[in-house]
């Protein structure tokens, strides 16, 4: 597959209707995220290894969950589990400018490796830590994303998400995971579901 025809697929499956996201995919190189042994894979709509029991995730899963978050240019925006740093690459580019993306990896390894793939997104800050506990001091968000597979609904998050945010993360169901998208009310959630998928599990 090629970055065309991935993009080609997408809009003829009607799958992506966002044409801010297909622009975001196109503008960010998948290859410079991804090991070297695997690169001429990059448009493989499949996830790759990226050591560490991460995987950097299938496209067409990325795509799915970036445009559920709709994400508006100058969005404050949080994401657990930077793994290569290429989804934090993408909402960089959907922020813009105005907007900041701070991305938690839990592995110290993936945290530099994310970190030295975002040297030229200058709206990212990379974060070593636990993500569930989310990121208190740069709190509220306007968007938050998890992207492993999570045990339920961290309150952390819930609680450091604007009201009208909106929080995309797979929560674990039987052998699979559901992906959710909560959107935080004045009193209480509203939940859809984006379907199931499979996701590396939140340490
Ligand atoms: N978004 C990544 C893919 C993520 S794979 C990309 O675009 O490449 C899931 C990542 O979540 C892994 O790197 C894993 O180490 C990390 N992770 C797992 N549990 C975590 C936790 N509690 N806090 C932060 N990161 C975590």
């Amino acid at each position: 597959m090629s970055k065309s025809s991935l993009l080609a697929f997408w809009k003829e499956s009607d799958l992506i209707k966002d044409n801010k996201v297909l622009k975001a995919f196109s503008e960010v190189k998948r290859e410079d995220f991804i090991p070297e042994e695997y690169r001429q894979q990059a448009y493989g709509d499949y996830p790759l290894s990226i050591g560490y029991q991460a995987t950097i995730s299938q496209p067409t899963t990325v795509v799915i969950m970036l445009q559920a978050l709709n994400i508006k240019p100058g969005n404050k925006i949080l994401e657990i589990g930077s793994g290569s740093g290429y989804n934090a690459a993408l909402l960089s580019k959907l922020a813009g400018n105005k907007g900041r993306v701070f991305t938690i990896e839990y592995v110290k390894e993936l945290y530099e490796f994310a970190k030295s793939n975002l040297k030229k997104f200058k709206n990212v800050t990379c974060i070593n830590a636990d993500g569930k506990l989310g990121l208190k001091k740069q709190s509220p968000f306007d968007r938050i994303i998890v992207t492993a597979a999570s045990q339920g609904i961290p309150e952390h998050l819930l609680q450091q998400l604007k009201i009208k945010g909106i929080l995309v993360i797979p929560v674990n169901s039987f052998l699979s995971q559901e992906m959710l998208k909560i959107t935080k009310l004045k009193t209480g959630i509203k939940k859809e579901s984006l379907g199931s998928f499979l996701f590396v599990p939140l340490k």
